[in-house]
């Protein structure tokens, strides 16, 4: 039998890639990371100054383990840092008062006892004078809520990865991956490389990869804004809470304080978290237009005014979306070898470091502490009907 290059590859270095593969390296495990593009970059999903952190999760409470995990670990890699990955700003969620997001926030902060408060419009307007909030509104209060910026998330994790002794190799675009009986071949357009196993973290270009499996992974092309803000004053970091807005129809719009010492546009960045059209990551629109910009300010005037001003950027990002919203964390089920972690839905980065260390030990012992089964493929391919 021959040896093996790397005990494990990681296919793709996005938010995803970027934390399996830095869970790899500091563990001691010989490990080979492979992107197409230099990261960090603006091609897939992990770019854009900020990502909302929040563990109260309105999406299903099975998440809410992965969340204290990943806001320790997130702690930890910003205090070593002397970039700013995590700023813990406390988040304002707000929805009608019979609305699911602030129900099911609520019922997974009593389910996990994570610290919460429950603020009547006044209460919280008082408090974050940025906010105007409708009378028949609520707003969750999550102190534990936060910010997390991918360019400087991805930064460090790689950076701490390849100081742990793991190996890169950008600007090469993965071809193939070829089971073999005692190793795994991927190929690139350049080179070859026998490994272990593999984690495929392809994000809006992981179908291609997997064109036998029977699951839906959508690219979606998103949005991001940044705005002058009329009242800048409201709206510093310190002042304003990360927000969201939940409309009746499952949309919602969101937005952060401004933090200084985060890469990216000027400005202050909102967002709309929303069912979009479906895209080929390869071709994509990337230009912005009138009715894009529009889409990001609609509601703001009204909910966030102090936020509210002319447009300084507007930038695209990629959605995956998995068939239920909920990720994609499994191996192959025709190869074991092959471990998978796809369908982020829009809402992945905040959990990156709980995902690393899923990804790492599915690839290395076949099973994980980490509580991931709900998110496995069983509940995908052996749906009725
Ligand atoms: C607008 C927007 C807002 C978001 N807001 C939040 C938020 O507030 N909170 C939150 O938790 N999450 C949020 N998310 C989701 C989160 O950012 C994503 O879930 C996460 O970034 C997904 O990362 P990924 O590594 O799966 O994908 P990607 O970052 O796209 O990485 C995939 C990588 O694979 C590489 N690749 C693909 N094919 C090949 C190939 N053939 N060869 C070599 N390399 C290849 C790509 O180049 C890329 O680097 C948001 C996402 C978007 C787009």
């Amino acid at each position: 039998m021959r040896a093996v290059d790397y005990e494990v590859a990681v296919l793709g270095l996005g938010g995803v890639g970027a934390a399996a593969f830095h869970a790899l390296g500091t563990r001691g495990i010989s490990v080979l990371g492979i992107d197409q593009f230099e990261p960090v970059h603006d091609r897939g999903s992990s770019h854009g100054q900020s990502r909302i952190f929040r563990i109260a999760y309105f999406e299903h409470p099975d998440y809410v383990p992965m969340g204290v995990y990943s806001r320790s670990r997130w702690t930890e890699l910003d205090r070593r840092s002397d970039k700013r990955v995590f700023i813990p700003t406390g988040g304002a969620w707000i929805g009608p008062r019979d609305g699911r997001h602030v129900g099911e926030s609520l019922h997974s902060a009593r389910q996990h006892g994570l610290a919460h408060e429950l603020l009547e419009p006044g209460e919280a307007m008082r408090r974050w004078p940025a906010l105007r909030i409708p009378e028949d509104h609520v707003c969750f209060h999550e102190t534990a809520a936060g910010i997390v910026c991918p360019e400087h998330a991805i930064e460090v994790l790689l950076g701490e990865g390849v100081a742990s002794g793991g190996r890169l190799l950008t600007g090469e675009r993965i071809e193939r991956v070829e089971p073999e009986e005692d190793c795994i071949l991927v190929r690139t357009e350049r080179s070859s490389h026998r490994v272990g196993s593999v984690v495929m973290a392809l994000g809006p270009w992981m179908k291609r990869f997997l064109p036998d499996l029977d699951v839906e992974l959508e690219p979606q092309r998103q949005l991001l804004g940044w705005t002058r803000p009329g009242r800048p004053d409201l709206v510093e970091e310190g002042r304003l809470p990360v927000w969201l807005f939940a409309d009746h129809d499952e949309s919602i719009q969101y937005g952060f304080p401004r933090c200084p010492g985060l890469p990216g546009p000027e400005g202050v960045k909102v967002a709309r978290h929303c069912r979009a059209e479906r895209c080929d990551p390869d071709t994509m629109r990337r230009e912005v237009d009138d009715a894009d910009e529009r889409m990001v300010l609609d509601g703001l005037a009204s909910r966030v005014p102090a936020a509210f001003g002319p447009v300084t950027s507007l930038k695209t990002c990629l959605y995956t979306m998995s068939e239920d919203g909920h990720f994609i964390i499994d191996r192959h089920p025709q190869d074991h070898r092959v471990v998978l972690a796809a369908g982020f839905s829009g809402h992945g980065f905040k959990f990156l470091p709980a995902l690393g260390t899923a990804l790492a030990e599915l690839a290395l012992d076949g099973g994980t502490s980490m509580p991931v089964g709900f998110l496995g493929l069983d509940r995908l391919l052996h749906r009725q009907g």
